[in-house]
């Protein structure tokens, strides 16, 4: 079998010159748990160009999406962010990744902490019913330097909640924490800060972070996430991982090169 099927682009969207989202199709024969990540790319010069995405869409769903950054001279996306409807691209077969809810211990809270396109994992989390079913309360907190930057805002907070299925689930159980750090918003500073200056808790009426009864997913820039793993790790809070299941589980955005 091969490694990787050519998918249709179904729609794309631009939420930001350096941002944009898009469908495609899926193959009947992907499998893949809420929060993985597989390779993606494009054909160039006849030869397979592929980088490492989350996946936006719920395993459930007929087809896929992703969140994209656009690097201006990134060798996948300064292509990538010009696709069409129509335009083909490939995905890997092998979809695979660490923040999965059976890599946390059982707990009350879980918190989703995303920077950037670090929120594309947690877009299918949040429309998993199992992460409704091991947690009480579900927190997503995503930090982005412009509102404009805070990807599916709308649907979250909009869609989401009058969802026929999901929707009195997300009511009752999830919370939409969003910051900006480069202008000024309802909550605005970097996510360890707020963490940190116990902001964050007071804003969501909350216990501060303890790891007794709170579990934690990270997905964000390399510097957010050591930031926050540190913060995490001075409070006791254990990671996991794919063998062992912890208090916390960590994926990379992007790696910085
Ligand atoms: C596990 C994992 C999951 C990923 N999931 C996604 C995803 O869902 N969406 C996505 O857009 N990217 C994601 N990435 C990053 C992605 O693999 C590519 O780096 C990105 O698509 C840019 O590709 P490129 O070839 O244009 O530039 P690259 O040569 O890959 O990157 C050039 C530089 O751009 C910066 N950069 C790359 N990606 C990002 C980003 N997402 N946000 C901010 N700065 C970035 C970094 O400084 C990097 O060194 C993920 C990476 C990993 C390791």
């Amino acid at each position: 079998m091969a490694a990787f099927d050519d998918e249709k682009v179904l729609s794309v969207h631009h939420w930001t010159d350096r941002l944009f989202s898009f469908t495609t199709t899926r193959s009947d024969s992907l499998r893949f748990s809420n929060g993985h990540f597989t390779m993606i790319g494009l054909r160039v010069g006849g030869k397979p160009l592929l980088r490492a995405y989350s996946i936006v869409s719920p395993n459930y769903q007929e087809t896929l999406e992703f969140l994209s950054i656009k690097v201006q001279d990134g060798p996948l996306t300064s292509r990538l962010q010009h696709i069409q409807p129509g335009d083909s691209i490939i995905v890997g077969h092998k979809p695979t990744g660490t923040l999965l809810i059976d890599y946390l211990l059982p707990g009350k809270r879980l918190y989703m902490f995303a920077t950037g396109t670090g929120l594309a994992p947690f877009m299918s989390l949040i429309r998993d019913p199992d992460t409704y079913e091991k947690f009480e309360e579900v927190i997503l907190v995503h930090g982005c330097r412009l509102a404009s930057e805070l990807a599916y805002r709308d649907f979250i907070t909009r869609e989401l909640p009058e969802h026929e299925f999901l929707g009195e689930m997300a009511r009752r159980q999830l919370r939409y924490y969003p910051t900006v750090t480069r202008e000024p918003f309802a909550t605005q500073g970097r996510i360890p800060d707020l963490i940190e200056s116990g902001q964050m808790a007071r804003d969501l009426g909350v216990p501060e972070l303890n790891p007794q009864v709170d579990r934690v997913m990270l997905c964000g820039s390399p510097q957010m996430l050591k930031s926050i793993k540190d913060v995490l790790e001075k409070r006791g809070f254990n990671e996991g991982n794919t063998t062992t299941p912890g208090d916390f589980v960590v994926e990379r955005a992007f790696v910085e090169q």
